[in-house]
């Protein structure tokens, strides 16, 4: 999901959005459809890497998916039955050709192509240690760190090698490898991102949510669990190993925020429905915080499933008090100090026909900064509403992401600064209320894993070393 405001985007950011099949012969056109059911998570690069079991073939650019991929003869030279994509949303500063992924590199035991998603938090210190030993690195991604660490390894084969790499990193990394003969999924021991496996007649595809396999007729199998490693071949059945050691599921650190904003509500990632789920935040939001109004409407688009369960709970009905405009990118400047402050009415139009004269409850996933509720709470009164209560469906980011989300420093998130009360009066609504962290936990739909709400303010379940992540290498 894009949003207006560039670097000073008032949103948590998606991070990467990941894609591969072995065995199916239009691999490559597959894979871009993949990549357009994932587009969500990533809007800054897109590529693809294909084999035919004997060469690869690289194409990846700058910018959306159907633009890196404008011309339909890109595809057809991407040969093979095997492909892997990425889908790249980067911190601000890094979105460079260099860094757009699929990596594709040549070593010691012949070609691989990686695709990441999530952040790797000990990827400076082991780059420094390989810079140090005379590597070389090509990108400033932490994803490269992984294809080096492949490169030193001395086991025999490359999965071999891959599980051995990926024994030495720490953080959020679901990531996909393809040779001329295998297609690798990993999930991290934590579990931060979601990793789901599908089939189609004898090819198999991985991907960051099911909503990809959707879009192509692909049957759902399962999610990876916590620390898998699966070996997907052109004639076998995959084989699991974990490198980690097998992991109880409720000892993971599942990334939550998944659940409130980043997946599909159409996906199905650690084990359930978004969709199912986030209703159900919006019907526990509901409880914990109701809402004297005459009408229910969502910040579009992602925080309609929450709204929608608010209404349903609350019995206020749901109206389409917003419009969303779909057409501003990522991209888009502001030059001018006037522009910024119309940033919302750029990015959403108000109804006036629904909002004149309503007591309207505002669900939203999420406050960031605190610039876009503002700039929504007056777009919402210049439209006539008598009352605005503004309603999270997450409790207060307290806290940044280390885990490859893209979130601000502590001290320019408003919920680290400031009391509930001290941001309703900052953002100008009648009342405000947060989703409890007790409540989202106690969720009957959430399945019974173990979560990361480290930006909730709890504790970070992966040691952050401060000082090599405060700049947040551009992450995968
Ligand atoms: S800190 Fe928040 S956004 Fe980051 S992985 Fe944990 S729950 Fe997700």
């Amino acid at each position: 999901m894009m949003n207006i405001f560039c670097s000073m985007e008032d949103i948590v950011q998606h991070n990467c959005g990941i894609f591969g099949v072995i065995g199916n012969a239009d691999a490559a056109k597959r894979t871009y459809l993949g990549l357009y059911a994932l587009q969500h998570r990533g809007q800054e690069s897109a590529g693809i890497v294909s084999t035919d079991g004997k060469n690869m073939y690289e194409y990846k650019g700058l910018g959306l998916v159907g633009d890196v991929f404008s011309d339909d003869k890109v595809l057809l030279k991407l040969l093979g039955d095997s492909a892997i994509g990425h889908n790249r949303y980067s911190t601000t500063g890094s979105t460079l050709f260099m860094n757009t992924q699929p990596f594709l590199i040549k070593f010691h035991a012949g070609q691989i192509a990686a695709s990441h998603n999530g952040n790797i938090v000990n990827a400076q210190i082991l780059r420094n240690e390989m810079e140090q030993n005379g590597s070389i690195f090509r990108t400033t991604t932490d994803s490269e760190v992984v294809l080096h660490l492949i490169a030193y390894s001395r086991r025999k084969t490359i999965p071999e090698m891959v599980s051995n790499a990926i024994s030495k990193v720490k953080g959020a990394f679901s990531m996909l490898f393809l040779t001329s003969e295998y297609l690798i999924g990993v999930k991290d021991p934590n579990s931060f991102r979601p990793l789901v496996l599908g089939k189609k007649n004898n090819a198999w595809f991985l991907a960051s949510e099911s909503c990809a396999f959707d879009l192509l007729g692909v049957d759902f199998v399962r999610c990876l669990a916590p620390g898998e490693l699966i070996i997907l071949h052109r004639d076998n059945e995959p084989e699991s190993f974990f490198p980690w050691g097998k992991r109880d599921k409720d000892k993971g650190s599942a990334c939550i925020f998944e659940f409130i904003y980043f997946s599909r509500p159409d996906s199905y990632i650690f084990g359930e429905s978004v969709e199912k789920v986030r209703r159900e935040m919006g019907a526990q939001l509901a409880r914990e915080h109701p809402a004297d109004a005459d009408i229910v409407i969502a910040v579009p688009d992602s925080s309609n499933t929450a709204a929608l369960g608010f209404s349903q709970e609350s019995g206020i009905p749901f109206e389409l008090g917003l419009i969303r405009n779909h057409y501003i990118g990522r991209t888009f400047i502001q030059p001018t100090q006037h522009i910024r402050e119309i940033g919302a009415k750029l990015k959403y139009s108000s109804v006036r026909g629904i909002l004149k004269n309503k007591r309207v409850a505002i669900v939203d996933d999420s406050i960031v900064r605190g610039t876009t509720s503002k700039q929504l709470v007056q777009l919402i009164r210049d439209a006539g509403a008598s009352e605005i209560h503004i309603r999270i469906a997450s409790p207060p980011i307290v806290a940044p992401c280390y885990y490859g989300i893209d979130t601000p420093d502590k001290d320019q998130l408003i919920a680290a600064n400031m009391s509930v009360e001290q941001i309703r009066d900052f953002i100008g609504a009648d009342s405000l209320g947060y989703l409890s962290l007790d409540g989202l936990l106690s969720l009957k739909s959430l399945p019974k894993i173990g979560y990361c709400t480290a930006c909730f303010g709890s504790p970070y379940p992966v040691k952050i070393d401060d000082k090599a992540n405060k700049d947040k290498m551009g992450n995968g």
